[in-house]
């Protein structure tokens, strides 16, 4: 080993699903929206003036954090965005997570959160989900340095009643609690409600999933003001103009239209309810899922072999090589279309 060699971090990075190089795959592997993001991106684009490319992005995001204040009926002061939710969940540990002691989530989560946990050495502990993949609540009443949790968790995709969550809230005065909300809007009722009550609530929220648009890169996070300052002061330590001209254009446009949000989420939830039903006849055992994906198992044939098959199909899935779920694929809900092909081809896998 080189000398300079000992002062190069070592850390264990998040592995994101694959992103396939070649085309006419059906990806059912990264949750992303099977659906077009709002027409008015399309308009967005072609409105778009490149001179604006020649200048530093508002630092402040101003036109999306107004948007988003309306459309939700709160004030600008209450929104931190970031580039996707993964970037304003790393700021979120950065700015609430520096106690000495630990802080939680659950032992089956997103798997972003220990890697952010070690990167900037905040200790962590993991408290078992119970069999049937729900957090236990009575695990997070010790004392604990903050918490974050998603609902609908993930990978799991089984969701927590929003009296869950505020009794999480009320067992954790003390400390910043996280709810990362990435798939509320499938099927959840948001933390956002309880804002005005505990004033050490942070959600998070993406434009990711529901909005169709993971490849634009925008999260938000909605608290109130002194979190949101809080964050501003780490994010303006590190990187003022994360949030690029295009996206900052592109992005404000959309919020408003509500119709095509609301019409393209029907479109996956009654997908993902025919799914169930279609995986269920087929002998996979899964939880129940509230998100745009489900977590599924099969007592007859192993999650690898199934994963390995689909992928010669040229079908996507998520499969976790981790102890506890390595039994289980990840399944996004995509088009009728694309789930009928997913039904073919695990039908042909069984009767070999
Ligand atoms: N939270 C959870 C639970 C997720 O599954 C994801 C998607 N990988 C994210 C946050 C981050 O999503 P994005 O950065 O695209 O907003």
């Amino acid at each position: 080993m080189k000398l300079w060699e000992k002062n190069i971090r070592v850390i264990e990075p998040y592995v994101p699903g694959e992103q396939p190089k070649v085309q006419d795959v059906i990806k059912l592997n990264t949750n992303e929206n099977p659906y077009p993001p709002a027409p008015e991106v399309e308009e967005a684009k072609e409105s778009f003036n490149t001179d604006m490319l020649r200048l530093y992005p508002d630092p402040d995001a101003s036109v999306l954090t107004e948007e988003l204040a309306k459309f939700y009926g709160l004030n600008k002061e209450n929104f931190f965005v970031g580039v996707g939710s993964d970037d304003v969940i790393s700021v979120a540990f950065q700015t609430f997570f520096n106690s000495d002691k630990p802080i939680l989530f659950p032992n089956i989560t997103y798997s972003f959160y220990c890697v952010w946990a070690d990167m900037y050495r905040i200790k962590y502990e993991c408290p078992k989900l119970d069999d049937n993949f729900k957090i236990k609540a009575e695990d997070y009443y010790k004392e604990n340095g903050g918490v974050i949790f998603p609902n609908p968790n993930a990978p799991t995709g089984v969701l927590e009643s929003l009296d869950f969550v505020e009794d999480i809230l009320r067992h954790n005065q003390d400390v910043i609690v996280i709810v990362d909300e990435a798939y509320i809007d499938f099927g959840g009722k948001s933390a956002i409600e309880l804002l005005d009550k505990y004033e050490n609530l942070l959600v998070v929220q993406t434009f990711s999933k529901a909005r169709s648009m993971a490849g634009m890169r925008i999260g938000y996070a909605i608290g109130n003001p002194v979190l949101i300052n809080a964050m501003n002061s780490v994010k303006f330590s590190v990187n003022s103009y994360t949030m690029n001209q295009t996206s900052l254009f592109i992005g404000s446009k959309i919020i408003s239209n509500k119709k095509y949000f609301e019409d393209t989420l029907a479109k996956i939830i009654n997908t993902r309810e025919i799914t169930k039903e279609k995986l269920k006849a087929m002998g996979f055992e899964f939880p129940d899922s509230k998100s745009n994906f489900i977590f599924a198992t099969h007592k007859k044939y192993a999650a690898k072999d199934i994963f390995e098959y689909l992928k010669t199909k040229k079908i996507y899935v998520r499969y976790f090589n981790t102890p506890g779920i390595d039994n289980y694929l990840r399944i996004t809900i995509g088009t009728d279309e694309q789930m009928d092909k997913l039904f073919e081809a695990l039908e042909q896998y069984m009767d070999k």
